[in-house]
């Protein structure tokens, strides 16, 4: 058999690049007892409506199903004011992050974005042929528009924002995203990843639905993963230009959601106060975890998303061990930090009372 020297697989000819690139990471399951603050999934068990609504597709399994799921664009065109051929649905937003990198990014190309940021950019950028251009993140843990309109070229084809920005928390605000447009040409398409927005408090914040229909090269990405809920089903939604949308869905892998997906999502948007009122119970959570860790004396930066940053450094590895020791599972960056997501109730407790012990420079 022949060997390709750049691949892992004897014999195979693989992309070099991708047969050395790691599959995504996922956080790991909590111990028994324990807490699974790793993923930024919302911890409230699912709506019974919503559960119906998803048992109910079941007698259909045969068939395929509607992917463009037109029913759940109606119903999020007619909230945002577009139509149903503005909305795109995807197998969960990181789906249409491909699709849309893909459709505008291939080797030889270019995509902006922050670091550290939301873990599968690099991997996406990766997979289309296109070069990452990472911009690192200002002292308070947001991005630095600046930087990232300098780095643009004429090889730039994406630029990615994230706001709020995982795994910091922080978010951009509307006149720093507005100035930063202004220096983004207007062929340059930039992706306004917002997978976290319903947990912003912070009136400055960028919000992507004031934006809509205001910039020809502009898409603003959301999901149903985080406030409603809906992570184990795979939805997520792009709202933008027609003409982006549909290269995104030529690029999108044929039939990717689910009659289940689109009726959940459907269900969710009809039990939106339910959920809303849970999103505000998680902020509160966040709030008094935020505040309690300040007054311990953590560096911890703003936090408008579901989840915090501990910026624990050379002792990331080590706290996040003595975390799961207690039975709470993190996502730990190292050396840079760990990113706790904002779950149960008596988890706020249980992590001021491991992470009080272990405030940076108090040992
Ligand atoms: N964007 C960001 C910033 C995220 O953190 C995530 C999920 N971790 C996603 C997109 C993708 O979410 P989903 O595919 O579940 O919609």
């Amino acid at each position: 058999s022949v060997t390709n020297p750049e691949s892992t697989t004897p014999g195979i000819r693989l992309r070099p690049e991708i047969a050395a690139l790691p599959p995504y990471r996922q956080g790991r399951p909590a111990p028994a007892e324990g807490y699974k603050l790793s993923s930024n999934e919302n911890p409230f068990d699912p709506l019974p409506g919503v559960a119906e609504a998803v048992a109910a597709t079941a007698t259909q399994i045969n068939r395929y199903p509607d992917a463009t799921a037109l029913a759940l664009r109606e119903k999020l065109g007619e909230r945002f004011g577009v139509t149903a051929d503005e909305v795109l649905i995807g197998d969960g937003s990181v789906a249409l992050l491909a699709q849309f990198i893909l459709a505008a990014a291939a080797p030889g190309d270019e995509v902006v974005y922050s670091w550290r940021s939301f873990e599968a950019y690099p991997g996406l950028v990766t997979v289309s042929g296109a070069t990452s251009v990472q911009i690192p993140n200002r002292a308070d843990h947001g991005h630095d528009l600046d930087a990232m309109a300098d780095a643009i070229t004429d090889r730039t084809r994406v630029v990615i924002v994230c706001s709020p920005n995982n795994p910091t928390g922080v978010t951009v605000t509307a006149d720093e995203f507005e100035a930063f447009m202004a220096r983004v040409p207007s062929d340059l398409l930039v992706l306004l990843d917002e997978a976290y927005v319903e947990f912003v408090r912070d009136g400055a914040s960028v919000d992507g639905r004031t934006l809509i229909g205001r910039y020809p090269n502009l898409v603003v990405l959301r999901t149903f993963s985080k406030a409603y809920g809906l992570a184990g089903l795979r939805v997520g939604y792009a709202i933008g230009p027609v003409g982006i949308l549909d290269a995104a869905r030529a690029t999108a892998i044929p039939l990717g959601v689910t009659a289940a997906a689109g009726a959940a999502g459907i269900a969710s948007l009809e039990a939106e106060a339910e959920l809303l009122a849970r999103v505000a119970e998680i902020v509160e959570r966040r709030t008094r975890l935020h505040q309690a860790l300040l007054a311990q004396g953590w560096p911890v930066p703003d936090a408008q998303g579901n989840f915090i940053w501990l910026p624990t450094g050379a002792d990331t590895t080590a706290v996040a061990e003595r975390l799961f020791d207690a039975g709470v599972v993190v996502r730990a960056f190292p050396p840079e930090g760990i990113r706790v997501s904002i779950g149960e109730h008596e988890s706020v407790d249980i992590l001021l009372g491991i992470l009080g012990e272990l405030v940076p420079g108090s040992q």
